[in-house]
């Protein structure tokens, strides 16, 4: 008989959140063959360029082994996990007794898997006492919650990929999707191919996304609202609603036509707004009003966005009002960025946020106190990620722990985050990396995390998929899985019993408790389904989407074909929307609007992508993208170098022509770093300005301007 080869093991790309399913053979020698999972439904057995270089991406030249201690010359030894989980349990223990447990905040991240993030909002919101949770998260997909949950009474994405395949006209809005969800973007152009679906795709910058697009309407940015506002309009004034289905499960239908035709009365309004022609719009709005099973699926360029939250209740609203949502490829729907960050929201990885999808009202407090016999619960919503950093600055905030994450380089005003972190009393980073910006800042402790490959757990995709991330690969040296470490450190603050954990596996049981606990049906999140998973039973665990309720363990692709909104009458509310306009508006002085974003081969800082010389061969260089027209405006050539500076600070980078820039509008890409090219942290050079119901920041339109060097 043949000799059986090695299993390959089943877990999920640490990249974006399509979420692709991976089988990773190990060759015994730390590498492995990485292939897609034939079986997972996101992906039936495709990855794209990033998920098919993981296998270049497994060495540990660049890792953290053992734990770190900064000493007096500002270098750092190497001391035991003792010593370590000691010193930073000593150190929190101190701050909190002498300024209060408000002093100490968590920075987290949608790298994280979901038992990890579990833990640590337990410990510091129930055993802690402080709200000062925040992510990374709130960066990506922050203005998406704070839309559905203002709608929809929830945190839910009503419909599912499937709905990418049998939609008719797909509308990309705010999203370079080809290359930042590429999976999905393939199974978009295979509806194209085989059904005809057609694509719109708005975007201020024509990107690979809009190549073959039936239909691309390049609209200035920030004026999203208004596009959605005078869909709402059209639809209204051509009999083209559901009347059903807002009679029975909508709110404030009234209110939020009349609003709409105050920010955009007709069509020359939208026209002057948005800066697009009469006839795209009208377009448009003819083909989306004409097409019962559409999709409108967004990314970061409506979250990014100091109106992200309207941005979203404007295409919410079309869809609620002309009941194209819950059904078979027919539904908005919002594409997250990184591999967890539906799992943090899961949790209560938001500052705003308590575990299981439970908000800061005194019942819900109440419910999770009770549910973790929690000693000192937070009892209001903690400061967002723009803020907390503020809380640094100002010593408002004493001690932070920062997990899985770069906020050095990826949050605004990125030099000033790092100069406030040097001036912790007491600064933990856990990390995989030995060398970043953020580790630059000279964190007092560094702790070793298991990286993928190496620690287990659970991440939920753009769908509601929860998939589990398996290791295949021995923990290196001393790292350790974040939930341990955390842990750890939890019952040295002589919270013993409430994080004495077996394994994550546990930790998932507890979580799925928590979102069944009190629940029965009046809260989106209930995986009440698992809330007994055997550790067999957690390893073997199949995709699956929630709500998975203990009656229906199957899973739930797609909600609210028939009403059923989380909110005490089940009826989504629609909301007022502001007049769109741009947190900060251009001037003599900075002329252009900065934009930031993703390129296609690269993910976050790089840490792991920049490992492969495949993903960093497609473009090896920070560069701006800058229209023809202002090239010439402002004297820049072709690759020559360019300083672009803000009222923030500055960055210097190559330039590149791109047509399918807007004039007056520059692109620059978020993953250098001073660590990697001096010089390049565009983040130094991004406004603080947040959303008023999300605090996620305008990272889209910061007034720039451009001189060559
Ligand atoms: Fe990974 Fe996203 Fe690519 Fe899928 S589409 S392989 S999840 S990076």
């Amino acid at each position: 008989a043949p000799l059986a080869g090695p299993v390959p093991t089943r877990t999920t790309c640490p990249y974006c959140g399509v979420g692709c399913g991976v089988l990773a053979t190990p060759d015994g020698k730390g590498g492995a063959a990485i292939a897609g999972d034939p079986d997972h439904p996101a992906n039936r057995g495709r990855l794209c360029s990033k998920g098919s270089a993981l296998g270049e991406t497994l060495g540990l030249g660049t890792r953290v082994l053992h734990p770190l201690k900064r000493s007096a010359r500002g270098t750092y030894d190497r001391v035991s996990w003792e010593e370590a989980l000691d010193a930073v349990a000593a150190g929190l223990k101190a701050i909190i007794d002498r300024d209060g447990p408000e002093s100490v905040a968590l920075y987290l991240s949608g790298q994280l898997l979901t038992e990890d993030y579990y833990v640590a909002n337990k410990l510091m919101k129930g055993f802690i006492g402080s709200p000062h949770v925040d992510t990374n998260s709130r960066l990506c997909m922050a203005s998406t919650v704070a839309g559905q949950r203002r709608v929809f009474g929830s945190d839910t994405v009503p419909g599912c990929y499937e709905d990418l395949d049998s939609a008719d006209l797909i509308v990309l809005v705010g999203s370079n999707t080809a290359w930042c969800h590429p999976i999905l973007f393939r199974r978009i152009q295979q509806n194209r191919a085989e059904r005809g679906a057609k694509v719109v795709v708005i975007d201020p910058r024509v990107t690979a996304t809009a190549e073959d697009a039936d239909l691309t309407l390049a609209l200035k940015p920030g004026s999203d609202s208004a596009l959605f506002a005078g869909l709402l309009i059209h639809l209204a004034d051509t009999g083209l609603l559901d009347h059903d289905y807002i009679e029975r499960h909508v709110a404030g239908f009234e209110a939020a036509l009349a609003n709409a035709r105050d920010i955009a009365p007709n069509l020359a309004a939208v026209a002057n707004l948005t800066g697009l022609s009469k006839t795209d719009i009208a377009s448009f709005y003819a083909l989306w009003a004409s097409t019962p099973a559409v999709v409108t699926a967004w990314s970061q360029g409506v979250n990014q966005s100091a109106q992200g939250t309207d941005k979203v209740a404007a295409i919410l609203h079309c869809h609620l009002a002309s009941g194209r949502i819950g059904r078979p490829g027919a539904g908005p729907f919002s594409l997250t960025g990184q591999p967890n960050a539906m799992g943090g929201r899961e949790v209560g990885g938001l500052a705003n946020m308590l575990a299981a999808h439970m908000g800061y009202s005194s019942a819900e407090i109440d419910r999770v106190r009770r549910f973790w016999r929690a000693p000192r619960m937070a009892q209001a919503e903690g400061l967002k990620a723009v803020a907390m950093m503020e809380a640094v600055t100002e010593r408002r905030i004493k001690a932070m722990w920062v997990m899985a994450t770069n906020p050095a380089v990826s949050l605004p005003r990125a030099d000033a985050v790092q100069a406030a972190l040097r001036g912790l009393d007491l600064f933990i980073v856990s990390e995989n990396v030995l060398s970043n910006d953020t580790l630059a800042a000279g964190p007092h402790y560094i702790l070793p995390a298991a990286a993928w490959g190496e620690k287990d757990g659970t991440v939920t995709n753009s769908e509601r998929r929860i998939s589990r991330q398996r290791g295949f690969l021995a923990l290196p040296g001393e790292a350790k899985p974040d939930w341990w470490i955390i842990c750890e450190v939890a019952e040295r603050l002589g919270f013993e019993e409430a994080f004495d954990y077996g394994g994550p596996h546990e930790i998932y049981a507890e979580h799925a408790a928590l979102s069944a606990f009190e629940n029965a049906g009046s809260r989106d999140f209930d995986i009440g389904a698992h809330a007994e998973l055997t550790r067999r039973a957690y390893d073997g665990l199949a995709p699956v989407q929630w709500p998975a309720p203990v009656d229906r363990p199957e899973g739930t692709p797609r909600l609210f074909a028939d009403g059923g909104f989380f909110a005490a009458d089940r009826k989504a509310k629609l909301q007022p929307l502001a007049i769109p306009a741009l947190a900060a508006a251009t001037s003599d002085t900075f002329p252009l609007l900065l934009n930031t974003g993703r390129v296609r081969d690269h993910w976050h800082t790089m840490t792991r992508t920049g490992l492969s010389a495949r993903l960093s061969g497609h473009i090896a260089e920070p560069t701006v993208l800058v229209h023809p027209d202002d090239a010439a405006r402002f004297g820049l050539a072709e690759k020559g170098f360019a300083r672009i500076a803000t009222t923030h600070g500055a960055v210097i980078l190559k330039v590149a022509l791109d047509p399918g820039a807007q004039p007056g509008s520059l692109f620059a890409p978020i993953h250098w770093s001073a660590e990697n090219a001096s010089g390049a942290r565009v983040g130094a050079a991004v406004q603080p300005l947040v959303d008023p119901f999300s605090g996620q920041p305008e990272l889209k339109a910061t007034p720039a301007a451009i001189v060559p060097v």
